[in-house]
């Protein structure tokens, strides 16, 4: 069972939790403030309720976790997004990642390749009451082509490469931000599109994200 109530020792938690995000070097006050307001505890099973601003994964069904609230303030800061724009999250798992990027004004595209991990997204009422989000089940690899160019693409499964399908879907001077490499642990990267189809690569910390699949699991 999903919780649905988000009572004054949630929100005492969530502020502890950004202030040990700020002290770990997460700098951007609108990612602060959008993880400050959003109640992460009703993305988990309720078993969870107790620890869910814990600074860890957690697992949501299908072998699959919501991120580190480090990790996802850190894609987002590096993400740099502006109001309106329009991004593309490859990996929807719980959806608490959609949401952050959508209290930050943008216009968000999330795919994921497990049917049982979509649907119970379209059954979690509070979840369908944000705004700013458009769902779809499918292979991240292959994009949303027809609702491209995207401004931004964040991927949020460890990638084996940089896909080219993705980067054929990114404005020119558009960034994707996504963990690279195979092994247990990966290399945050972010990717910006250039003229001629050139490509710039920035190297960060390392992570370790779930893989990065071909297909869909239905
Ligand atoms: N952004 C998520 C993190 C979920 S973990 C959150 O905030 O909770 C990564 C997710 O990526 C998993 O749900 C996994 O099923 C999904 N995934 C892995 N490969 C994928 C692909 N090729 N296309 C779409 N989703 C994928």
């Amino acid at each position: 069972m999903r919780p649905t109530e988000d009572k004054h020792r949630h929100q005492g938690l969530r502020k502890k939790l950004v202030e040990q995000l700020s002290s770990n070097g997460i700098s951007n006050d609108l990612v602060l403030a959008a993880i400050a307001q959003i109640p992460r505890h009703f993305f988990l099973d309720s078993a969870f309720d107790d620890i869910a601003y814990e600074n860890r994964a957690f697992p949501i069904g299908e072998g699959q976790t919501i991120s580190h609230p480090y990790t996802v303030a850190y894609q987002t800061q590096l993400l740099d997004v502006k109001r309106f724009e329009k991004v593309l999250e490859v990996g929807t798992g719980s959806a608490y990642q959609a949401v952050v990027l959508a209290m930050l004004g943008v216009q968000v595209f999330t795919i994921e390749r497990q049917r049982k991990l979509y649907d119970s997204n379209k059954q979690f009422k509070w979840l369908q009451q944000q705004h700013g989000i458009k769902f779809f089940y499918g292979d991240g690899f292959e994009g949303l082509p027809t609702f491209a160019p995207f401004d931004k693409i964040l991927i949020t499964a460890a990638a084996p490469h940089i896909p080219p399908k993705l980067v054929a879907q990114l404005k020119i001077g558009g960034m994707m931000v996504l963990p690279v490499g195979e092994g247990g642990t990966q290399q945050m990267c972010r990717v910006t599109r250039k003229e001629n189809n050139e490509l710039s690569v920035e190297r960060f910390e390392e992570f370790s994200f779930v893989p990065m699949l071909t297909g869909k699991e239905s």
